[in-house]
């Protein structure tokens, strides 16, 4: 299922400001609780700016046990669009733009619509670690420093392997 933010919708609302909220669970991410966002959608001339909170629960795999663990979202959205293309007055490298310190610019090369669902989901896996550890008592930390030879502690297992067994 799509949502769709229609441009000339925005424009004819008062004050060009349009309110959204979205609450299911989007296709792509192992959503357990329906992904909720409480949006503003504002046009500004040349751009669309939307702002927002995101909250929902979303199930991660952790990278050191393989278990399943659920991740707690809250998280804001600020993200600009572009009505105009950028192309040429900025990088030509991509669709996304940064115009100042950690602004970016999404351009929308002509588009009538801004696709929430899609902008929720590039919002959440962005919002994902990329360090997924099911937490602190995880099992896998143990294998992981057990592997860490560089640990002064197991230097004395590093001395055994100076004089390899002869084979
Ligand atoms: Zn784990």
């Amino acid at each position: 299922m799509e949502k769709l933010l229609l441009i000339e919708d925005l424009e004819k609302a008062e004050d060009k400001t349009l309110y959204c909220t979205f609450d299911e669970k989007i296709e792509g991410i192992e959503c357990v609780t329906p992904i909720h966002a409480q949006l503003c959608a504002k046009s500004l001339g040349d751009f669309i700016q939307i702002t927002g909170n995101v909250t929902g629960t979303v199930e991660l795999e952790c990278d050191l046990c393989l278990d399943k663990f659920n991740h707690d979202l809250d998280f804001e959205i600020d993200e600009l669009f572009s009505k105009q293309s950028l192309l040429g007055e900025y990088d030509e490298s991509g669709q996304e733009f940064e115009i100042k310190d950690g602004q970016f610019v999404t351009d929308l090369n002509g588009a009538k619509e801004i696709d929430i669902y899609d902008l929720l989901y590039q919002s959440v896996i962005l919002n994902i670690p990329n360090k997924k550890v099911c937490g602190i008592n995880c099992k896998g930390r143990q294998f992981l420093s057990e592997e860490n030879t560089t640990d002064p502690r197991l230097a004395v297992f590093d001395d055994s392997l100076i004089n390899p067994k002869n084979s």
